[in-house]
């Protein structure tokens, strides 16, 4: 229900990268709910974005909110640990540790931010523990990754790893999420589990904003698109408009 309050906003964001301008004035809103297109050709920014949204690098200007807290420039950790959960575009899932042992792992927010190693002692109680095995055991079963529980990460397809990674993130209860890039490199099977994986984070009502380039694929599940080019937003609207919108179309024909 776009009626209420976004859960994020951005407003006037600007990165830049010694002498480089990645972003210039981005202003986005997401609200509850709703996936979020987030396009645009290499190099345009997309990223930053999710890098600035969650901490990993500081903003030159410009705000971001989320559910009415100023987070401009707070540390990653701190943006995990409120539930803004990011993967990356080369997954970070701990390659010498089982399927089961990364989606454990997932659980804990503070270990998405990658500020903890995976020999922390996670102190959970008996009962938390158990509820956390059922929901790694439902996550499994969805995205088909059951088969490979006891297999090490490493030794698995890239396209297994990624769908970990996204895996993962989803444990770690998100009240935002955020995925750059997840169906990059999957086969087509392995895209329909990764779809899956999407649609029920959305049935949960959790909003997404998704980076990627595969349209058919952003065209399947998102709400809305925002499109960058060059650090600036170019287009803002439904998938329908970006299409036949001249500036799109000119991005990324290279006109
Ligand atoms: P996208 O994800 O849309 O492909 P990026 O956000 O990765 O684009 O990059 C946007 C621009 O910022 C590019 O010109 C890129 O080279 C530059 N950039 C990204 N990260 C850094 C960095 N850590 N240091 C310097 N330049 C960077
Ligand atoms: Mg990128």
């Amino acid at each position: 229900n776009r009626s209420n309050q976004p859960i994020l906003t951005t407003t006037n964001v600007i990165k830049d990268f010694s002498g480089l301008r990645a972003l210039n004035g981005i202003s986005i809103k997401l609200y509850r709910g709703e996936i979020l297109g987030l396009i645009g050709p290499n190099g345009s920014g997309k990223s930053t974005l999710v890098n600035l949204i969650s901490g990993i690098y500081p903003i030159t200007s410009g705000k971001i909110s989320f559910e009415d807290h100023d987070i401009t420039n707070k540390q990653s950790h701190y943006i995990a640990n409120r539930g803004i959960i990011r993967t990356f575009q080369d997954p970070h899932n701990v390659a010498n540790m089982t399927v089961r042992e990364n989606l454990l792992l997932g659980n804990h927010r503070l270990y998405q931010s990658g500020i903890l190693s995976c020999t922390i002692n996670f102190k959970r109680s008996l009962v938390e523990e158990q509820e956390m095995l059922v929901k790694v055991e439902q996550i499994m079963d969805l995205s088909e990754l059951a088969h490979y529980a006891d297999d090490q990460v490493g030794n698995l397809p890239y396209g297994i790893q990624r769908i970990v990674e996204v895996a993962r993130a989803i444990l770690a209860e998100p009240k935002i999420l955020l995925l750059d890039e997840p169906a990059a490199g999957l086969s087509e099977t392995e895209l329909k589990l990764l779809i899956q994986l999407i649609r029920y984070v959305k049935s949960r009502g959790i909003p997404i904003v998704l980076i990627d380039h595969h349209m058919e694929f952003v065209a399947s599940l998102v709400d809305r698109v925002f499109v960058l080019d060059s650090g600036e937003e170019i287009y803002s609207g439904d998938m329908k408009g970006m299409k036949q919108n001249k500036q799109v179309i000119e991005a990324y024909l290279g006109v």
